[in-house]
């Protein structure tokens, strides 16, 4: 699963990917990115030779620092039921050994009670639309320390989201050539319910700026925020948005 970390103050990011390959199981997954990703690099190295619908384990390490945040998998899930009990945990154990923190994002999330998370893992899943709002039901069976909801690709309105036991809120539409349309008033109102109820909210770019940087603007506002008191760096804006690329509907 893509990973909502992006650049926060004082942090440097790193992928680690264990495991490679997926399934769809949802809408969300139409577009799937790390499929997209698989086929561009496929003959150019060795891995990518194996379909990207054979799920393959291959654990490796990593050398990192405290100030280090680290996407999990982010071209497979780490909870795609080809991959065993045992090997989770084998990847549950390396985290559990080092400093950083440590970003999972699965739309799996029923598996996740079924692990005890280190204190230095995010561990958060992705929800497209209202439909698959239990996930956060699952989600909050699992005892890792930090949980996010990343609503992403943002497919449909999720109406009313208690998001009660739940740390951190990343959304975002669709890209890409092949996107999907949405409707800024499915934005609002995760935004609002982030507000009213109290949780930081990430929110990737909507729309394009006349140098075709993605605006991560919202009703002039940026939403950078992150859990455990992390900033975002600072970042500029220019403020022109060209609407010609964008698929908005008000
Ligand atoms: S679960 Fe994530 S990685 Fe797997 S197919 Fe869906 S979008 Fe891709």
């Amino acid at each position: 699963m893509a990973s909502p970390i992006t650049s926060m103050k004082g942090m440097i990011h790193r992928s680690w990917n264990m495991v490679r390959g997926c399934t769809p199981i949802s809408p969300g997954c139409d577009q799937c990115y790390a499929r997209a990703q698989h086929k561009a690099m496929y003959s150019e190295r060795e891995h990518y030779l194996i379909p990207f619908s054979e799920v393959t384990f291959m654990p490796s390490n990593i050398s990192i620092g405290h100030n280090y945040i680290i996407s999990v998998n982010g071209i497979s899930d780490t909870l795609h039921p080809d991959i065993t009990d045992q090997q989770v945990q084998f990847m549950i154990d390396a985290i559990s050994k080092k400093h950083g923190i440590f970003v999972v994002c699965t739309k799996r999330p029923f598996r996740a009670s079924m692990f005890d998370w280190p204190p230095n893992v995010w561990l958060g899943t992705s929800i497209e639309d209202k439909n698959y709002l239990y996930r956060i039901d699952e989600l909050l069976k699992a005892n890792s320390k930090i949980k996010f909801v990343s609503f992403e690709p943002m497919l449909g309105p999720m109406g009313e989201v208690d998001l009660t036991g739940i740390d951190w809120v990343c959304m975002g539409i669709e890209r890409g050539p092949q996107a999907r349309p949405y409707r800024i008033q499915w934005l609002r109102q995760v935004r609002d319910h982030c507000i009213y109820q109290g949780v930081p909210l990430f929110y990737r770019g909507a729309h394009y700026t006349r140098n075709l940087r993605p605006s991560d603007l919202l009703d002039g506002k940026i939403w950078h925020q992150y859990p455990c008191g992390l900033e975002a760096k600072d970042e500029k804006y220019d403020g022109k948005v060209n609407r010609r690329k964008s698929s908005i509907q008000d």
